[in-house]
């Protein structure tokens, strides 16, 4: 334990995900050693991204305008989205370029343990997308593990009545990983290997 501010920012540091104590304190002791400028710009990126960040309000994905940048690209496919859990997803899938619809970012995957049901997703607003008959493909590109299946298991059944294509990435991709983790090329097969989901 250290002294007061020093302590509250090893705290602090500790709440992130994937930051164990050890690295809190390797971090707190790295900034207190750093440039007063270089810790200027770190602390003005933290509160920077909270004042202009927001969500996009069509897809959900990061955004500092009301439409990401996918959203107001009138080059990308309307008629394929790509469904993902997280904004970081978009991020991985846009590395391969194999990708030029738009995408739906749900915000997490079902997970009973987590107490993470289907209302706690972005699945009314995907419902509202494709009311108007614009989306003909759906791509359900959800993490390859227990959540992310779940998740797309229950989507395709939700979907199966608009006889939309629905397809899910093809296997290859390491199970029980991230999409973030597969590397460009994995994803970019992946993707050209789609299949179609019969539930
Ligand atoms: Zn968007």
């Amino acid at each position: 334990m250290y002294e007061g501010v020093v302590q509250d920012l090893i705290d602090e540091l500790g709440r992130l995900p994937g930051v164990g104590p050890k690295s809190a304190q390797r971090i707190a002791f790295h900034i207190l050693q750093a440039d007063p400028t270089d810790v200027r710009r770190l602390a003005h990126a933290l509160t920077q991204v909270k004042e202009k960040v927001r969500f996009c309000t069509v897809c959900g994905n990061v955004s500092e305008a009301d439409l990401c940048r996918v959203c107001q690209d009138p080059r990308r496919d309307p008629s394929l989205i790509c469904v993902v859990e997280e904004p970081k997803d978009v991020v991985a899938v846009e590395r391969t370029r194999e990708f030029r619809g738009r995408y739906h970012v749900l915000g997490g995957a079902i997970s009973p343990i987590e107490g993470v049901g289907p209302d706690d997703l972005r699945i009314r607003e995907l419902m509202q997308r494709l009311a108007d008959g614009t989306v003909t493909e759906l791509i359900l590109a959800t993490d390859p593990n227990l959540e992310g299946e779940a998740t797309a298991t229950y989507l395709a059944r939700l979907l199966k009545p608009m006889g939309l294509k629905v397809t899910r990435l093809a296997s290859g991709l390491p199970v029980g990983g991230d999409l973030e983790y597969a590397d460009e090329v994995t994803l970019g097969r992946a993707f050209e290997g789609r299949r179609l989901l019969d539930v």
